[in-house]
């Protein structure tokens, strides 16, 4: 997706092509780095060795010997992946190429008891791992996600409602102790925007991915594939903002105004007398909006329509502002009804500047709920490799050795 290191290890370069799908062989790593064959052969004998890289036989064609085909191997060790979120939280495992080993949806409330969620997600981490016969030694990362504003450099989310009794929680420090190893922690909202760049072209970068659910949170992948946080890790928390200053609409936040509070998914609900979900069927509300949009309730289209157009201007103006490439609507919004996506669009081809838009795609999102998922195997991957000198170090003096 992104280009290619070029002031990396020669192991780490070889690593990273064959994690990213690029290299499966050593005639290719040669080809695609320019490299001698026989530092290719020197540096990939060394990974074999350490289990970094693993090499399997292909059958090739009737004609030809067969082909050794270049993977991933255990000893680039393994991400944990903790998608937190209000009413069930997924843990998974996934490699350095970010690949999704397997997952375990845990079926929990976020509040109010971090405790529990915790050791629920130790006890399914547990079960994974032995189900895949790896040890706690090989994972060398963790990533968390969870639904509210995160502050990226200390790893603590602080949300006086979506997270609410995790304030003084140390998420981030209390998963890298237990798992031995980094861990990070990042808004939803940017990993859900980093898993949907996974399915795009580079030339289809930078990104917009709109989160339109319950709340309504926007991240933004910048042209070399990276997570724009900004400065203090807030960019993209957008749902506090006042777009329509006639709006007298009351905010979770304590504020008054709020888009979030006027165009999501809870304000069209309550605006159509829908009761919020309970603890015992949190899905209540979502399952009769649902019935009220296949049904083509009059009042119900109109309100997710108004919404939309709410959401157009907002996103007009993100439009002007940041000059994606590409849009991905995701969330709840999106998928209830077409309407929305269509109404988003036409608003935002009508108010935003036409250099902006001349190019611009705007489409749903293909992941649905796997995008944070899918982004954290991403960013997991990525600090593996990142970290994976210290494997290649160790690689590269063996390879001095040797010599
Ligand atoms: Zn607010």
């Amino acid at each position: 997706m992104n280009g290619l290191p070029t002031d990396r290890s020669p192991a780490n370069t070889i690593l990273r092509l064959v994690a990213a799908g690029v290299v499966s062989s050593r005639a290719q790593a040669a080809r695609v780095t320019g490299m001698a064959r026989s530092t290719i052969g020197l540096h990939v004998d060394q990974m074999l060795r350490d289990g970094v890289l693993a090499e399997t036989e292909e059958p090739q064609g009737a004609r030809g010997r067969p082909a050794k085909e270049l993977t991933i191997g255990k000893g680039a060790g393994y991400v944990v992946d903790v998608i937190f979120d209000r009413t069930n939280t997924c843990v998974a495992i996934s490699d350095a190429s970010a690949a999704i080993v397997d997952s375990r949806v845990i079926e929990i409330l976020l509040n109010p008891d971090p405790e529990a969620v915790l050791q629920r997600v130790f006890e399914a981490a547990d079960e994974l791992l032995a189900g895949h016969g790896l040890e706690l030694a090989d994972i060398r990362q963790v990533i968390a996600s969870v639904p509210a504003p995160v502050d990226f450099h200390k790893g603590v989310t602080a949300h006086r409602t979506i997270m609410a009794g995790w304030e003084r929680i140390q998420i981030a420090g209390i998963l890298s102790e237990h798992f031995e190893c980094p861990a990070l922690m990042d808004n939803d909202a940017n990993l859900m925007a980093l898993g949907a760049a996974t399915t795009l072209h580079a030339d289809e970068l930078p990104l917009l991915h709109l989160q339109l659910s319950t709340g309504i949170g926007a991240g933004l992948i910048t042209s070399d594939a990276k997570i724009h946080r900004g400065a203090d890790g807030s960019a993209g928390d957008i749902g506090h903002l006042r777009i329509d200053s006639r709006s007298e609409a009351r905010c979770q936040c304590g504020k008054v105004g709020c888009i979030g509070a006027y165009a999501s998914l809870h304000a069209v609900m309550s605006q159509l007398g829908i009761e919020r979900g309970t603890d015992a069927d949190p899905r209540s509300d979502r399952k009769a909006l649902m019935q009220l949009v296949r049904r083509a309730d009059p009042a119900a289209t109109a309100a997710l329509r108004d919404a939309a157009v709410h959401l157009g201007h907002l996103t007009a103006i993100l439009v002007d502002m940041f000059n994606p490439r590409t849009i991905v609507l995701g969330g709840a919004m999106v998928e209830l009804s077409d309407d929305v996506l269509s109404t988003i669009r036409g608003v935002v081809y009508q108010e935003a500047m036409s250099i902006a838009t001349r190019r611009l795609v705007i489409s749903p999102s293909r992941l649905g709920n796997k995008a944070a998922l899918v982004g954290a195997a991403r960013l997991g991957a990525d600090e593996l490799l990142e970290a994976s000198p210290r494997t290649v170090a160790h690689v590269v003096r063996h390879a001095d050795a040797v010599r």
